[in-house]
């Protein structure tokens, strides 16, 4: 028992950034096959009180290790039952390999259940993780699932230098969709539209419904320049979709805003932000249009002069006059 505590503790030790991989946990059942059968051969062989403890070995094997490895360790299992049966005078003629098969399928009973149930439990998993990542409405990714990707596209950008893109998608004016033709066709108009971005997007961009009415499209190694065509030809692509709401005809527009590392944005992590200053500047200037966070800039600044200009204007003349 203490060198079986010890090889436990130390593999476990040698192995402690090791995440859980199938082959850690089969080397860890195998050994206690080994540990068992040295306690059986002490302890009476298949008359020990102790046979049961191989179900420890299939119950663990069956919840953690996959269906080929468990009837493996079924197998090998079998074998040594064999083995310590004929150490115990089993002779194995007709009648000794059946009388051996009736004892021993106790455990491949065990081995069935358990296995079963781990599946089931494995499915429920895989089954909770793709409805916490999944949007429900577009089947896109979530903004929880996104933030992850967008941080992990953001360092390899950063770090092999390369263009990212980030696309900021908004329907225009949905709310008067809603108002005049019911929710039920705001929510189609929400599903077009991401069946519209994926048609238009390539299978490697990463899309997402951030919210509401908001999409956010993310474009690895799409210089600004590409990024700004890409988001005119899904402009034009909503702008020419329609679809039928009880009979009537619906369209709409989306505005988008882009921002580009590292053509626009220094700093990788602002892409998001900067993306939303650039859609803000698409929705002051009347929607249905595409505006990069660059020429968002460009455009905050002409109106800073113009309202500066007009605010002279209303005054009846220049500020330095007013100053003075
Ligand atoms: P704007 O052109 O400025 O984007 O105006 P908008 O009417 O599209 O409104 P905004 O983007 O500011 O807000 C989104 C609105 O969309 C708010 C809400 O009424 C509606 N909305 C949000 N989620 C859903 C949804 O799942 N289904 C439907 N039908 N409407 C939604
Ligand atoms: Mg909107």
């Amino acid at each position: 028992m203490l060198a079986y505590a010890v090889f436990v503790l130390g593999f476990n030790y040698v192995n402690l950034d090791t995440p859980q991989y199938a082959w850690k946990l089969a080397i860890e059942t195998w050994v206690m096959i080994i540990f068992i059968t040295w306690i059986l051969w002490n302890t009476g062989t298949i008359q020990s009180t102790l046979l049961n403890l191989y179900l420890l070995v299939v119950i663990s094997s069956a919840i953690t290790l996959d269906k080929v490895t468990t009837t493996l360790e079924i197998i090998l299992i079998f074998a040594v039952y064999v083995f310590l049966g004929a150490k115990s005078g089993i002779e194995y003629d007709m009648a000794g390999f059946s009388e051996t098969m009736v004892y021993f399928s106790p455990f491949v009973l065990v081995a069935y259940i358990t296995t079963m149930l781990a599946s089931d439990v494995h499915y429920g998993k895989m089954m909770f993780k793709a409805l916490s990542e999944t949007d429900e409405m577009t089947n896109l990714l979530n903004k929880r699932s996104f933030i992850p990707m967008f941080n992990k596209a953001a360092e390899v950008a950063m770090k092999y230098n390369q263009p990212l893109s980030v696309m900021m998608i908004d329907a225009d004016n949905l709310k008067e969709v809603n108002d005049k033709h019911g929710h039920k066709a705001g929510d189609r108009l929400i599903v077009t539209i991401a069946t519209t971005i994926e048609e238009c997007l390539r299978t490697s961009d990463i899309i997402c419904r951030y919210g509401g009415d908001e999409f956010v499209a993310l474009l690895p190694q799409l210089p600004v320049s590409r990024a700004i065509e890409t988001a005119e030809r899904l402009r034009k692509a909503v702008e020419n979709t329609s679809f039928d709401a009880d009979g009537k005809l619906i369209k709409s527009t989306v505005s988008i805003g882009i921002s580009t590392y590292p053509d626009e944005v220094g700093n990788v992590f602002e892409l998001l932000e900067k993306a939303d200053e650039a859609l803000y500047e698409c929705k002051r200037s009347g929607r249905n249009s595409v505006t990069s966070y660059s020429s968002a800039q460009v455009a905050a600044s002409v109106e800073h002069v113009s309202s500066a200009k007009l605010y002279e204007v209303k005054q009846g003349g220049s500020r330095k006059t007013d100053k003075s």
